[in-house]
């Protein structure tokens, strides 16, 4: 125990104002940190259903829904479960960094005794049109008091604005009640594809539309209010599709919209997701394309947070949270939670299986 170390930490206060009692500062608390050398975590999610009923109706995609996706109510079950099992959100770049001769070194992180780091990422923050007609907001906004808004659109037209609906308004809100699910600030990581725009504005990938500077610019405000939360970003390629189905100089065509249309506006980053999880660092072509890219971390998804290195790139494994996984009890989130107590009943009352 010689490497452990103290660190005396004023927790935030959550202050308890009951009704004529003067204001009381709580007393600093000492937190005992100590070098953590165990694993690193990672999951992650699609958008959340906001909507459950319109998700899981009746309906061509109502498989889709229900295996991809989890509820609102699911994710903020999920948040309590990861919280209560001692995990902590983290960033990658806090643990595995790239020295200047090009080895990857992971880091000895100081964290609280008996936490475990956790890696959570969102893919496919676009808002794709199934997701909007399904139970899904259409499209995040920074409201004029600078909150970050949902925009809900409801199947009569009409839409509304929401505030607890999404993973990053979720989280926003748990993270104020407990301050330690964070370190150092730390969010998770949003993919965004290009093909459709971004966070929900599909003209951005559309320089010809009436709307193509107003909807960058609403998008680049999102942007900016999620990085200043804490929020990295990861490319999840321009056109989401399998490497079988689109030849390199498609891909690399399409990779350079990216580059020029969605870059701009999340900012530069090392982070790659691949889409659908496929592996394809055994492809040094596209590998060596998108390093030139920039890109240097790159996630997949497996059962289990695996780490590997590939010529000059780390490749993170990353387990899915979704309807499937839920489901199937799946032994992939046995560490993070108690599936059984996590479903949605009305995901459990679905008649089709
Ligand atoms: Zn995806």
């Amino acid at each position: 125990m010689q490497k452990t170390l103290f660190l005396a930490a004023t927790l935030a206060l959550s202050a308890v104002f009951s009704a004529g009692a003067s204001p009381s500062r709580s007393p600093a608390r000492t937190v005992q940190v100590r070098p953590y050398k165990g694993p690193v975590y990672s999951i992650f999610f699609h958008p959340l259903i906001s909507e459950p009923r319109e998700a899981f109706a009746v309906s061509s995609k109502q498989v889709f829904m229900d295996e991809w996706f989890v509820t609102v109510s699911e994710f903020k079950k999920v948040l309590a479960s990861l919280y209560q099992r001692g995990f902590v959100l983290v960033s990658p770049r806090q643990f595995y960094v790239k020295e200047a001769d090009g080895r990857w070194e992971k880091k000895d992180v100081l964290l609280p005794v008996g936490k475990k780091p956790l890696i959570l990422s969102e893919d496919d923050v676009n808002y794709y049109k199934t997701m909007r007609t399904h139970g899904v907001i259409s499209r995040l906004w920074v409201d004029p008091e600078g909150r970050l808004a949902g925009i809900l659109t409801l199947p009569d037209g009409t839409s509304k604005v929401v505030y607890d609906n999404e993973v990053p308004q979720v989280l926003e809100r748990f993270i104020s009640v407990h301050p330690d699910f964070s370190l150092d600030g730390a969010r998770g990581i949003i993919g965004e594809t290009g093909y459709y725009g971004a966070f929900g504005y599909p003209d951005v990938a559309n320089p010809k539309a009436f709307d193509h500077d107003n909807q960058v610019y609403q998008a680049t405000k999102v942007a900016q209010k999620l990085r200043q939360m804490g929020w990295e970003f990861a490319s999840h390629s321009y056109d989401h599709e399998t490497a079988v189905r689109e030849p390199d100089a498609q891909f690399e065509a399409a990779e350079k919209l990216w580059m020029k249309e969605i870059g701009p506006i999340v900012g530069p980053t090392p982070y790659y997701i691949f889409p659908f999880g496929e592996l394809w660092n055994e492809d040094r072509t596209r590998m060596n394309f998108l390093n030139s890219l920039g890109f240097s971390y790159y996630f997949g998804v497996d059962r289990r947070a695996s780490v590997g290195y590939a010529d000059g790139s780390i490749l993170l494994g990353r387990v899915a949270v979704d309807g499937r996984s839920l489901r199937l009890g799946a032994p992939s989130l046995r560490i993070f939670m108690d599936t059984k107590k996590i479903l949605d009943p009305d995901r459990a009352s679905l008649k089709y299986r």
